[in-house]
């Protein structure tokens, strides 16, 4: 199918572009990658009065260290970039690990950072790391900036705090944590495809080896992204070993309440879901010891 007609814009200076989303409000839609816009508005399941285009915005594809020494990443900077970078594989590795999970490298040539999480795809990656680094998202407008903190962005299936007329402009993590245990791992039907479940998962080790504020959220098992409390509350202040790990799964697969759907069983994402954040934590010790030793 082709798209509906539609008005198409490629403003080239950030003024013009939030004078044309006030204009048309919830009637506009913003091109960045395109990879999630095109094939709605190809199968017309989207079908805006505007699209305007922001590949031509000057500075919105900047990755630059905060004054905190946190990151900065421009809303339209592309995820291979990101994926790619020396500077963003040192000053956040885990963001960086996140972004070969996300389709193909084709479609991470085009994707944006700001286009990922303003889709906000429960199976998506980039929203799920976001809310376990802290983030925070600038999201501006005719009538201002307002800042989001990741955790209170995404709302639920496909639906985020942007509101008609805001453009998501940059992304904030804060300052990383170089001696954490982290992971990010997903299981998918074949290399590319979304995540039938995924965990992202981070947490302190001491010097005993023991776990302090942990993290755990997963994607894939739910309209947003899911923190596992249960799973954090029962990792705090413990030690790894094979009967944690156990309870780890036990409690995970109880804490969870996904959905059905074509790709996957509520009953199958539960059970693989306690064994991801099993192996995530595993694979997170054994970097951290690694690490450790060198
Ligand atoms: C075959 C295939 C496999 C894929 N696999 C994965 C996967 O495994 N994991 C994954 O996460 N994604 C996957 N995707 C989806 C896709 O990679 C991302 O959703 C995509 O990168 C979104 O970014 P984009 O820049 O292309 O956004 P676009 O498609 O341009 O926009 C997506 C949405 O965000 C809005 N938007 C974009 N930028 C902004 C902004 N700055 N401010 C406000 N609104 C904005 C648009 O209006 C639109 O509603 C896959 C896609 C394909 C085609």
């Amino acid at each position: 199918m082709k798209p509906a007609p539609f008005e198409y814009f490629a403003p080239l200076e950030l003024p013009e572009a939030l004078d044309l989303l006030e204009r048309y409000g919830d009637e506009a839609k913003i091109l960045a990658g395109g990879q999630s816009l095109m094939p709605l508005i190809n199968l017309r399941l989207a079908r805006p009065r505007a699209i305007i285009d922001i590949n031509r915005l000057r500075n919105l594809d900047t990755i630059s260290t905060a004054t905190d020494g946190g990151l900065t990443i421009g809303a339209l900077a592309r995820q291979r970039t990101l994926e790619r970078s020396t500077f963003i594989q040192e000053q956040n590795p885990m963001l960086a690990a996140a972004m070969p999970l996300i389709g193909h490298f084709q479609i991470r040539n085009r994707g944006t950072i700001g286009g990922s999480l303003v889709h906000a795809d429960p199976a998506a990656e980039l929203p799920a790391v976001s809310v376990l680094l802290g983030g925070e998202f600038v999201l501006r407008s005719k009538s201002g900036t307002r800042p989001v903190a990741a955790a209170d962005f995404f709302l639920g299936y496909l639906a985020t705090a942007c509101r008609p007329g805001e453009l998501l402009t940059e992304v904030r993590f804060p300052k990383w944590r170089p001696d954490d245990a982290w992971a990010v791992v997903e299981i998918a039907r074949r290399k590319g495809d979304f995540a039938l479940v995924g965990v992202a998962l981070r947490a302190a080790l001491d010097g005993a080896g023991t776990l302090q504020n942990v993290r755990i959220v997963m994607f894939g098992v739910g309209g947003k992204p899911q923190s596992m409390e249960q799973g954090e509350a029962l990792l705090n202040g413990r030690r790894i070993d094979e009967a944690l790990l156990r309870e780890l799964s036990r409690v995970v697969t109880e804490e969870l309440d996904p959905d059905s759907d074509v790709h996957a069983s509520a009953a199958y994402r539960k059970e693989v879901g306690g064994v991801l954040v099993r192996r995530a934590l595993q694979s997170a010790w054994a970097k951290a010891k690694e690490t450790v030793s060198h």
